[in-house]
């Protein structure tokens, strides 16, 4: 299959190293020995269907799920047990499933959430109007009363403005309609040439291979597949994703969406 993003350099250093990483709900294995590797400046998306374990996997990488086993490492470090917050001053940003802003404050106030104890670097609120005016000229608007793309769009600010070196985007797309999608993802080449990693997950295939350089599939908590976009044939794909169920495709613009 075809992907356009641009790959990182091959003498690019390893940003993200994990390795055998497992993570439980109660007696429940969401992530069950998952190791991967992320080169600084790359864009690997984790594909998965419905309770595959991609959320549980990003939340475990941002110190909010504590692992059952494994390692991770950022630039050489051992961050396996570091706090959240250590973690994002360490580098790593999440955002989340489902936005989680504050929904009773401001635009404003919810992105001075993110420059608390942020790391030094090229985002800042200024640079933030510049990617999204609307964000200066609708400030003291309560998060409540935004989109639900324009909620995603603060929520990305939001982590952004903690400078992180590598930026866990957790299904961006769910709920949102295809084109508001497209002008978020839109922004990553701005943001990975101001020296971000990115590690998404995504139900969407499409949109995966659409922005990332390495997919990763998980099934069950479990890799079923991994590799470049132009690597991967479409039949396995399909394998690794359904574990051999062959399903109709869901129409884009289908029931839920919100702008
Ligand atoms: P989705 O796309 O639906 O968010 P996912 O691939 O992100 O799915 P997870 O949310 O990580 O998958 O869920 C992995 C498994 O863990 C699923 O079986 C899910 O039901 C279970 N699970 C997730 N969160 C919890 C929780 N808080 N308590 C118990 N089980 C959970």
């Amino acid at each position: 299959m075809t992907g356009t993003a641009t790959p990182p350099a091959e003498s690019a250093p390893v940003l993200l190293e994990v390795r055998n990483l497992s993570a439980h709900h109660g007696q429940l294995p969401a992530v069950r020995d998952v190791s991967l590797s992320l080169r600084a400046g790359e864009t690997y998306a984790v594909i998965g269907a419905n309770g595959a374990g991609k959320s549980t996997l990003l939340r475990t990488l941002a110190g909010l799920h504590r692992p059952s086993a494994g390692t991770v490492r950022l630039d050489g470090v051992d961050v396996t047990r570091l706090s959240p917050e250590r973690r994002l001053q360490a580098g790593i940003a999440l955002v989340p499933e489902g936005r989680r802003l504050f929904p009773s404050l401001s635009v404003h106030e919810n992105l001075l959430v993110g420059t608390y104890r942020a790391r030094p670097g090229p985002f800042h609120l200024a640079r933030v109007h510049d990617l999204f005016p609307w964000m200066a000229e609708r400030r003291n608007q309560k998060a409540a009363a935004l989109s639900g793309g324009e909620q995603q769009a603060v929520a990305l600010c939001r982590a952004l403005l903690a400078n992180p070196r590598l930026l866990l985007l957790d299904e961006l797309s769910l709920g949102l309609a295809p084109i508001i999608v497209e002008r978020i993802y839109a922004l990553l080449p701005q943001l990975l040439a101001d020296g971000l990693t990115v590690l998404l997950v995504e139900q969407d295939v499409g949109q995966a291979l659409r922005v990332a350089t390495h997919l990763h599939c998980l099934l069950e908590g479990s890799t079923t597949l991994t590799g470049t976009p132009d690597e991967l044939r479409q039949e396995d794909l399909e394998v690794a994703y359904f574990g051999g169920l062959h399903l109709e495709p869901v129409a884009p613009g289908g029931a839920g969406e919100e702008a």
